[in-house]
C-alpha cells in the first residue's frame, strides 16, 4: 500500500522516535521504546488523532518530534513531563523566590510557542536563569531545549 504525505508516527512516553513510518514500516514498530523502556504510543492521549510521523519524501529525511498535537493542541506526554521537570527543579532552587518561580513558569509556557510574546518571555526567562546560577541555567537548557520553539532557541541560545 503507498502511503503518501504524513506517515503515523510511534513515540515514547519520554518523546523517543520508535518509529516514523508506521504504515508504511510497520515492521519497525517497537511496544515499548528502546532508549527508556516506556510504553509507544501512535495516537494522542486526549484526543485519540493519530501522532504524526515522517513525510514521505525520498529526498527528504527530516523529523522534527510534535510538541503538541494538532488536532486538539494539548502539549503530548514528553512535552508535559519536560515543563514539569524544569517547573521541579526550579522549586529546588534556593537562590531564586516564588515571584520568580511564576514568572519562570510562565515565560516556559510561552516559550514553547511561537507568540508574539516570545520575546516578553524570553527576557523574563533570561532574568530568572541570571539569579539561578550557572549550574541551574545549563540544566534548565538541557531539559527545555527539545520543547522551546526554534524562535525561542534562536533568542536563547543562538
Ligand atoms: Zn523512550
Ligand atoms: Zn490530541
Amino acid at each position: 500500500m503507498a502511503v503518501e504525505g504524513y506517515d503515523v508516527a510511534q513515540i515514547c512516553q519520554n518523546g523517543h522516535v520508535a518509529n516514523k513510518f508506521t504504515h508504511r514500516y510497520p515492521e519497525n514498530n517497537q511496544d515499548f521504546c528502546q532508549t527508556c523502556g516506556t510504553a509507544t504510543m501512535t495516537i494522542c492521549p486526549a484526543c485519540h488523532t493519530p501522532i504524526r510521523g515522517g513525510y514521505w519524501d525520498p529526498f527528504v529525511d527530516r523529523y522534527e518530534v510534535p510538541k503538541f498535537c494538532i488536532n486538539c493542541g494539548e502539549p503530548f506526554p514528553w512535552t508535559d513531563l519536560k515543563i514539569k521537570a524544569a517547573n521541579d527543579l526550579a522549586g529546588m532552587l534556593e537562590s531564586i523566590d516564588d515571584s520568580d518561580r511564576q514568572m519562570l513558569e510562565e515565560s516556559i509556557a510561552e516559550l514553547t510557542k511561537d507568540t508574539p510574546a516570545i520575546r516578553v518571555a524570553a527576557v523574563k526567562f533570561q532574568k530568572v536563569m541570571a539569579k539561578a546560577g550557572k549550574n541551574a541555567a545549563s540544566a534548565f537548557r538541557d531539559i527545555l531545549i527539545d520543547v522551546f520553539s526554534e524562535t525561542a532557541r534562536k533568542i536563547l541560545w543562538p
